[in-house]
């Protein structure tokens, strides 16, 4: 039995509200108690760690990555979720979904079996919640860097007897306007699995009918999506403008700092609210190794922080991105949690407060989780985050174990 832990004079962000002095009482693998230190009652036998001053906060969410610290997602090992797990626990993410890639359709299927098999296990990092799939049922249109051989329309004789057997799976990415797209957003919906919308090219009417079907969130905001065109003079709106525009849909920002000018993500948030934006990495395996020349899919790509001048911001020391070796594209982010905080509150003028609950109970909340994590409070899981003013990670606590930080 994990004795009791309490975490002392922290700055609490629960995240809807800061408490300058406070306590939080860990039990196993709950939250028991939070609250301020002139109420706090330390029971006998507690663990007690003082935090002297640092920000409290619920463990950040990536709901959506491909890999990271030298794990990839669809290698479909233990080893490389175990090395995404631990890796990212040290940048405060104190749980993940794995995302797997076009591919092969048994590729996809070793991939989610792999991580269904794993998540069981203690990774003594941060712990996988579910299985993102993003691809095969997306736009050849829109395909940014999936492969075009292996993207087809959804088949409910595949995906069926895939949902039966994972019930873990918790969103999968689909381009609705394909044929067979609103079938599965119907079925997913039954399954209170979230539908999201992208690699998309839909018009505004069909994401209409995108939302009606079961449709309720929209990945990676900007990237591989349709915005305005005009046929014969006439401006149809696309994904870009009817996300923006409808409030039954949520999206995610890959705040990397390259992906996104500060100008995009401000006018996310203006149109979309707080509430309703969560951050995501959408990273690949290079993710936390630094610069240099890396392998994805089969591809050659370079990593690196430099950003052409035309761009909003300048380059950033430390903050870098995958790109085609030739620089004519991204080929994917390279960035962690605790880095799109920095970037939000940085670019974004987002107070802490605010950066946090995109990074944790939005992410939650999107994929019907705000029941289990991404609160401080009573009875929610004890994955928690400790941290300075510069978002520098000092502690991670998954399910009430201190994982990471010199408390260990
Ligand atoms: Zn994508």
């Amino acid at each position: 039995m994990v004795g009791r832990v309490v975490l002392l004079n922290g700055k609490l962000i629960t995240p809807f509200r800061e408490i300058e002095k406070g306590f939080v009482l860990i039990g196993e693998d709950l939250i028991e108690k939070i609250g301020t230190m002139d109420e706090i009652i330390i029971p006998e036998g507690s663990k007690i760690i003082d935090v002297q001053g640092l920000y409290i906060s619920p463990g950040f969410i990536d709901s959506h990555l491909h890999g990271a610290f030298g794990g990839s997602v669809m290698s479909a090992t233990e080893k490389d979720l175990r090395l995404m797990a631990q890796g990212l626990v040290k940048c405060g993410t104190t749980s993940f979904i794995p995302t797997t890639l076009s591919a092969p359709w048994e590729k996809v299927v070793k991939a989610v079996d792999c991580i269904s098999q794993t998540m069981k296990k203690d990774l003594q990092g941060a712990r996988i919640l579910g299985i993102h799939i993003e691809g095969p049922y997306i736009s050849l249109e829109q395909k940014g860097a999936q492969n075009p051989e292996h993207i087809y329309p959804p088949n409910p004789e595949q995906y069926i007897p895939l949902l039966d057997k994972y019930p873990n799976i918790l969103r999968i990415t689909a381009a609705p306007e394909i044929p067979g797209g609103l079938e599965l957003g119907q079925e997913l919906k039954r399954r209170n699995i979230v539908a999201a919308i992208g690699h998309s090219n839909a018009t505004y009417p069909q994401v209409l009918q995108a939302v009606e079907n079961g449709y309720s969130h929209v990945t990676h905001m900007f990237s591989a999506m349709s915005g305005i065109q005009r046929i014969k003079g006439y401006r149809i709106s696309g994904v870009i403008e009817s996300t923006l525009l409808l409030d039954e849909l949520t999206t995610e920002l890959i705040a990397d700092g390259h992906h996104l000018p500060p100008s995009l993500m401000k006018l996310v948030l203006h149109c979309k609210g707080i509430g309703k934006v969560c951050l995501v990495t959408d990273s690949m395996q290079a993710a936390g190794l630094g610069p240099g020349k890396y392998e994805l899919g089969g591809l050659e790509v370079i990593v690196e922080s430099e950003i052409p001048e035309e761009f909003e911001i300048q380059t950033q020391e430390n903050n870098y991105v995958a790109k085609l070796i030739d620089r004519s594209a991204f080929a994917s982010s390279v960035s962690t949690m605790d880095k799109l905080i920095k970037n939000m509150v940085k670019q974004g003028d987002l107070s802490i407060r605010q950066a946090v609950q995109l990074a944790t109970y939005n992410v939650a909340k999107i994929h019907y989780l705000e029941n289990k994590i991404g609160i401080l409070a009573e009875n929610k899981k004890a994955d928690i985050t400790v941290f300075d003013e510069g978002i520098n990670v000092k502690m991670s606590i998954v399910e009430g174990k201190v994982v990471y930080g010199s408390w260990q």
